[in-house]
């Protein structure tokens, strides 16, 4: 009903992330067939369930002109395996609810342009000073469009880095990394220290060895890291040794748990990849 609503005026159509089963796959896959969209976009996690589905019945949808994939890191794996269902290439984005599209990669498919044409991004630290390209900060961003209801540096609750090298491709736009989760999200350690592990990169030495992942620090401090493995060779101990790396970031003052799964929970329909339910102050 909704997409029938949202099809004119819109030109989209959608799958209700927080609600998926094989039924509104079925569907989804069915319209998609019929609109043939040239941009299929999506939260990773969602990507993914929707591939898994794909593969599961024999099934294929139009290749669209590009996939685009976010609120989750896109691993490499996880990358190759969506262009090889979908037939097209899969680009990485990052945007925020308020914002809208923020930042997109180019065919380059290595970080993301800022659309600084439309928004402006600053990474600062803790007291609002610019940090330095390279170094992770807090993600600031300014809408230059919205006259109803400006945003000017609007803390979007997310980390970043900025790169101070200009893209191959020739574009002018500037770069930055991937963003890194929430600072709300952060994990810290019972003395209340912050700690600056990479969680979105935890992986990275060994992308093929991880499908999915989800790091989550329980009220007790106690850290849960799920993991949905990979086809990789070796790829337990990859994840054994990326999960020990990790304990040792916590100086081993609290207890880092592996769970192997076969899927991860969803929140109001993103795939949380950090979650932390240690009480704030
Ligand atoms: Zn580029």
């Amino acid at each position: 009903m909704k997409n029938a609503l949202s099809w004119w005026p819109t030109l989209q159509f959608h799958l209700d992330a927080a609600r998926i089963t094989d039924e509104s796959m079925t569907r989804f896959r069915r319209e998609m067939t019929r609109i043939r969209p040239r941009l299929f976009e999506g939260y990773a996690g969602t990507l993914v369930e929707f591939a898994d589905f794909l593969e599961r019945r024999g099934l294929r949808v139009p290749e669209p002109a590009a996939v685009a994939s976010t609120a989750a890191p896109l691993t490499a794996p996880v990358r190759t395996r969506l262009e090889a269902v979908f037939g097209t290439p899969v680009y990485d984005e990052y945007r925020a609810s308020e914002f809208g599209w923020i930042t997109g990669e180019c065919a380059q498919q290595d970080g993301l342009h800022v659309f600084s044409d439309v928004h402006r991004v600053e990474v600062v630290d803790g007291e609002g000073f610019p940090a330095a390209p390279g170094e992770l900060g807090d993600l600031v961003v300014t809408d230059l469009r919205n006259g109803v209801y400006p945003l000017i540096r609007y803390r979007t609750g997310d980390r970043g880095i900025l790169r101070a090298e200009p893209c191959p491709c020739g574009r002018s736009l500037p770069m930055m990394e991937q963003p890194q989760g929430r600072t709300n999200d952060l994990l810290h350690l019972p003395d209340g220290t912050a700690l600056a592990h990479h969680i979105s990169v935890m992986f990275s030495d060994h992308p093929e060895s991880v499908r999915l992942f989800q790091v989550h620090q329980h009220e007790d401090y106690s850290i849960t890291v799920r993991v949905v493995e990979g086809e990789g060779l070796d790829a337990r101990a990859h994840i054994e040794s990326a999960v020990g790396e990790l304990r040792e970031r916590t100086r081993n003052e609290v207890p880092v748990r592996l769970d192997l799964v076969d899927s991860l929970p969803y929140t109001g329909g993103k795939t949380k990849y950090i979650i932390s339910d240690v009480p704030r102050s």
